[in-house]
């Protein structure tokens, strides 16, 4: 089976252990990296190796950063005490293109999925809990309308609701099993626009 020799062998399978890449992409990226001038491959296996030394989790937001606390926490623009929480990096980034929202961002790394073994206290539930104090405005649940999503939003919200917080949903313009990242930001921006209290 090793018919390209060892080292490209596993660079195939190296390619093809990444999310969505299946055998025939791990080929094709593979001979493609292998035609790139030498400078190029260097740079592409460089920026792996740096993102992830430098790069960690924000420590009040758990956003992907290279400073601590990111930029969007320490702006003076943004209005802390409105917190929208979102299933991961990707989804804030989806609603940070709308340039709708001005608060900060709680990223949860995940959602409540009892299929697939993932339970509250493997996402970041109590670090969300630990940020609410008095002055929190509104936690804002933005994550997708799915069974997961809504899940994690009900769990949320029965854990913010006692603190005497206000607590929202996103509307349903969000298409319901849509991956929040694909929806178009004007989709998004309305869903915010139009959230409800629960
Ligand atoms: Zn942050």
């Amino acid at each position: 089976m090793n018919y390209y020799g060892e080292h490209v062998t596993k660079l195939i399978e190296e390619l093809g252990r990444l999310p969505g890449i299946g055998g025939r992409s791990a080929q094709r990226l593979a001979f493609h990296i292998l035609n790139m001038p030498k400078e190029n491959a260097q740079a592409l296996a460089d920026s792996i190796m740096q993102a992830r030394e430098k790069v960690k989790y924000c420590s009040r937001c758990f956003n992907l950063t290279d400073t601590d606390p990111c930029p969007i926490c320490s702006s003076s623009r943004r209005n802390p005490n409105q917190i929208m929480v979102v299933e991961s990096p990707r989804d804030m980034a989806a609603y940070e293109k709308t340039n709708d929202f001005n608060g900060v961002y709680h990223v949860l790394h995940g959602l409540i999925s009892p299929m697939d073994g993932v339970s509250p206290e493997d996402i970041r539930i109590r670090e969300l809990i630990n940020r609410i104090n008095d002055k929190t405005e509104e936690v804002i649940l933005a994550t997708a309308s799915t069974i997961e999503g809504d899940t994690t939003a009900m769990y949320i919200a029965r854990l913010i609701k006692p603190l005497g917080v206000k607590v929202s949903r996103i509307a349903k313009g969000v298409p319901v099993g849509g991956e929040l990242e694909y929806v178009d930001q004007i989709t998004l921006a309305q869903a915010l626009k139009s959230r409800l209290e629960v």
